[in-house]
């Protein structure tokens, strides 16, 4: 069987209707797809797969669809403001801003990042000395928090 490459891959899902680039019409967004009537199809019958194995079969199971946008409460209570946060590292030496976990990831495909504390990853590029990949000194300072939960403004 021949391997398909990826514009291969891209050029059949496009020509079937099952995913197309995001806002592809005008002109295209980056790392953004939408799904086209066969895609759609074939994601929905995976969801209610999904939510029939999971939550419809069993007997304590019950679904709620919330909205994303919530009181900041319920964020902090969840955890997710403070687990979704990545420090991030000046470089002294040449001015450039690291998150942690990149600069441990680049530094060594051994270290398993994600299922490290904060505490341990800077713990980690001390104790490792670990570089910067853009002048490879290894002087490093915390310049804060890249925090991934986008903050949103409701009025
Ligand atoms: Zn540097």
């Amino acid at each position: 069987m021949r391997k398909l490459s990826m514009e291969e891959l891209v050029a059949f899902c496009n020509q079937y209707g099952f995913i197309f680039q995001g806002s592809e019409i005008y002109g295209g967004l980056a790392n953004t797809w939408d799904y086209g009537p066969v895609g759609t199809r074939l994601k929905n019958n995976i969801k209610d797969a999904w939510r029939y194995y999971f939550i419809q079969k069993r007997d304590a199971s019950y679904e709620i669809d919330s909205d994303i946008l919530m009181n900041p409460t319920v964020w902090e209570a969840s955890g997710h403001v403070s687990s979704f946060t990545d420090p991030l590292l000046d470089c002294k030496e040449c001015k450039s801003r690291h998150r942690a976990d990149n600069l441990i990831s680049s530094y060594s495909a051994a270290v398993n990042v994600d299922a490290m504390t904060q505490q341990e990853m800077l713990q980690y590029i001390q104790e490792n000395k670990v570089p910067c990949p853009r002048c490879g000194k290894s002087n490093t300072q915390i310049s804060g928090n890249l925090i991934l939960c986008l903050p949103r403004n409701v009025e």
